[in-house]
């Protein structure tokens, strides 16, 4: 299938209406996400909204050009509401039979969220719906001057509603990726303070840090205990070299014997009494096999997300 899919306002002087939200930033966020939905799903996206125009006029009539030439299939419009705080829900405008047909599921999947069924109504007032060629429907998603509708909204469940309704397939929501420590910027106190804490560091008195974001006295003596066990220069301050050391334990890489060294190693050597000589030889194989099995994991010498879980939290 060949969409043509309008992103409301978003096009001076063609802007939004505002109220608790910005139609212009709701439109935009739930129409982007539908566009990219389409696509994955193995349609055709045209994206109707003009980069530029000179009046309402000119935006709105570019829109119904760019369909039109294209040929799209059918054309969907984005918008949201608004009127007197009260009023609350969603509508689906369509001028034809065959828009209407189209118009009922989007209407349909969109009310399972909980909005309040406006109905599929006659869009024979709007400019788009007139003046595009092809089957069309425009989404008055629910209201932004509403209370209960701005608690319900969420772009994400928006925009797959839409697509179930347009084409009967469940989006697929993008897969965040996995943070990774190794990459974490934050390099705060408290930050500081929790991984001192969850490494097991503890200050001058053995006792572990406060999380209060103050890098007094004791902070800076476990991170100077840190600096000593992974071999770098104990001076008490955070430096990156310290950060890089803190964030690479915490990111918990699968380590194997033979392989890894540096300040991963000379931590585990630490955290398991050996020498530290920052080599995962066959000493600290075997004090690793050693915790495993005081754990009651399998004793393979490598440590893993199980091992680490043991160590680190
Ligand atoms: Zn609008």
């Amino acid at each position: 299938m060949k969409f043509g899919i309008d992103i409301g306002h978003n096009c001076p002087p063609d802007t939004g209406a505002r109220g608790i939200k910005f139609e212009d930033n709701l439109t935009l966020d739930v129409g982007n996400r539908v566009i990219s939905k389409l696509r994955a799903l193995g349609n055709e996206v045209i994206t109707c909204k003009p980069d530029g125009a000179g009046s309402v006029r000119d935006s709105l009539s570019k829109r119904c050009s760019r369909a039109n030439a294209s040929g799209v299939d059918v054309f969907v419009s984005i918008h949201f509401n608004a009127f007197n705080g009260q009023a609350n829900g969603t509508e689906v405008f369509a001028t034809s039979d065959r828009g209407r047909k189209i118009a009922k599921p989007v209407l349909d999947e969109i009310i399972k969220l909980g909005f309040f069924n406006r109905g599929v109504k006659s869009g024979s007032h709007l400019y788009v719906l007139k003046n595009t060629d092809m089957p069309a429907i425009l989404i008055e998603c629910c209201f932004i001057d509403s209370k209960k509708d701005m608690n319900l909204f969420n772009a994400e469940a928006m925009a797959n509603a839409i697509i179930k309704g347009l084409t009967g397939k469940v989006a697929s929501t993008p897969v965040k990726p996995v943070p990774d420590e190794e990459d974490n910027i934050d390099t705060s106190a408290l930050r500081l303070q929790k991984a001192l804490n969850r490494l097991k560091i503890t200050d001058q008195n053995n006792k572990p840090l406060a999380e209060d974001n103050d890098a007094g006295p004791s902070t800076k003596s476990a991170v100077e205990k840190f600096q000593s066990i992974v071999g770098i220069q104990p001076t008490g301050t955070a430096t990156e070299a310290t950060w890089n050391a803190i964030n690479l334990i915490l990111a918990k890489r699968i380590i194997r014997p033979n392989h890894a060294g540096g300040s991963v190693v000379r931590y585990l050597q630490y955290r398991l009494n050996v020498e530290a000589d920052g080599i995962f030889g066959a000493q600290t194989e075997a004090a690793i096999k050693q915790f495993q099995r005081q754990n009651g994991l399998t004793a393979d010498g490598i440590v893993g997300p199980a091992t680490w879980q043991k160590l680190i939290g």
